[in-house]
């Protein structure tokens, strides 16, 4: 088996190729940060931290870049309404991306570059695309000039016109062609700027994708990852740059995935459904919207729903139950006979997961897998006291493997987290019912609830469990 990827440049699935044997350059639009992000944005972040780590587990090497968007007009409108500076703000909300980014397991990238920080890479670039004739100066603004680019349209397979016809096009006198885009916007009063060749200023969004991948991953790159609705203008746009300053093809695979949808309607500040991940935070584990944003094939798109996520969150806490079932069997049962369909199906499942991965990463099959192997785990568990502990070590092995790169297993709590207080209780209780005060032990039950615990009396004694 090798991996193959479905590439929007070609329209096929093709075998993936990296330039460098063993290493891939893996770019990913990242977020404005005016704001908490929504839960839109945060299905290809979590998708695309997936792939990279699959990538890993195939023993590649990945260099992950994904950028900051901290100066635009809406960070500038934004910053105007709070009465706080661009910068400010966008400190604050980096701060809140990673708060959200890390409770969804999201890994930090390789690099995260700001646009505010890269600004000689930026200027750079669009001295060589004027040079080259393809960018011109009007008074302090730069734009790119699409007819210089012959391949304009490529990506997103529609020529010019068709673009132009299809697309809400900024009306601008001073721009040669409807499509010519701004490289560099000259500085309105009051607004933050930059010193440039071409006067104070500030960089339009497109440019600064194509300058940082430029300088993190070199003029061409194996993978680039974002949203459908980037494909034009934004990538359009980011190709058009690139090829036009290096002389290279830009991306070798270009990947997106599909919008997300909330109970079947977009989601929209005016339609009132939007959502971030701060705000599904407070309704349900992280864990859960991380499982629920993986459970549909990238390519495809999904509705979030109240029962899509009571949906995940059984999911999630079946997978979370098997692995504390196995790991409790394996240290308190004793060692019984060789289980054959335990390991037939394990290998089954190994080959299974692979094959999906492998399959433009369709996390929703190798998802079956994993579930398939909860099953052959609970029925060996339910079927034999005595267990197969190499058959069992095997299984715990698969799902530490599978946990490492879609991660969907609560984390061992760390000492001084609470649980020597819970275990203090569920001890309690134990004494109490011992001593036949099923008030007393009745009360701790309710307790331990209230905090998500959940108390399974077994023939090996007491053992809690979270809720998610
Ligand atoms: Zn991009
Ligand atoms: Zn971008």
């Amino acid at each position: 088996m090798a991996l193959s990827v479905y590439n929007d440049l070609t329209r096929t699935k093709e075998k993936f190729v990296p330039i460098e044997e063993g290493r891939v350059r893996f770019y990913v639009c990242g977020p404005t940060v005016y704001n908490f992000f929504h839960i839109g944005n945060a299905r290809p972040f979590v998708l695309f931290d997936v792939f990279r780590r699959y990538l890993e587990s195939l023993g590649y090497e990945v260099t992950f870049i994904q950028n900051f968007t901290d100066i635009d007009d809406k960070m500038i409108r934004r910053a105007n309404e709070e009465g706080t500076t661009v910068a400010e703000l966008a400190e604050r909300f980096i701060a809140e991306y990673y708060r959200d980014a890390d409770a969804l397991g999201i890994r930090r990238a390789t690099v995260n570059p700001r646009a505010t920080q890269e600004m000689p890479a930026i200027i750079d670039v669009i001295k060589r695309l004027i040079e080259k004739g393809h960018a011109y100066e009007i008074d302090g603004d730069v734009y790119f000039s699409v007819e210089s680019f012959k391949d304009y349209g490529r990506l997103s397979k529609q020529s010019v016109d068709e673009l132009i016809s299809g697309a809400r096009v900024e009306v601008d006198e001073r721009k040669r062609e409807p499509l010519d885009f701004a490289l560099w916007k000259g500085a309105k009063p009051g607004e933050p700027f930059w010193e440039s060749p071409w006067g104070k200023g500030r960089p339009g969004w497109h440019i600064e994708c194509s300058a940082m991948s430029n300088k993190y991953l070199g003029s061409t790159i194996d993978i680039h990852g974002g949203g459908s609705d980037l494909i034009f203008p934004h990538h359009e746009n980011e190709i058009a740059q690139s090829e036009c300053a290096n002389d290279a093809h830009f991306v070798r695979y270009w990947l997106h995935n599909a919008y997300l949808l909330i109970d079947k309607e977009k989601m929209s500040k005016s339609l009132g459904n939007f959502l971030t991940v701060r705000d599904v935070r407070q309704r349900i584990s992280p864990l859960v919207l991380r499982f629920f944003l993986m459970s549909v094939h990238y390519r495809s798109p999904l509705n979030f729903s109240a029962e899509g996520l009571e949906h995940a969150k059984g999911a999630v806490e079946r997978l979370n139950n098997c692995c504390t079932d196995l790991i409790f069997a394996l240290e308190n049962r004793s060692a019984g006979e060789k289980d054959e369909a335990l390991r037939m199906a394990l290998k089954a499942n190994e080959e299974g997961f692979a094959a999906s991965m492998d399959d433009d990463f369709n996390t929703a099959g190798a998802f079956g897998f994993i579930f398939e192997n909860v099953r052959a785990v609970n029925v060996h568990l339910s079927e034999h006291e005595a267990v197969d502990k190499e058959g069992l070590e095997a299984a715990k092995a698969f799902f530490d493997k599978t946990n490492d790169i879609l991660g969907y297993l609560v984390k061992e709590e760390k000492e001084g987290d609470g649980d020597a207080e819970i275990d203090e209780l569920v001890a309690e209780r134990s004494a109490a019912r011992k001593a036949k005060d099923f008030k007393r032990s009745d009360e701790i039950r309710e307790t331990l609830a209230a905090k998500g615990i959940i108390i399974e009396d077994t023939p090996q004694g007491p053992r809690w469990k979270r809720t998610m």
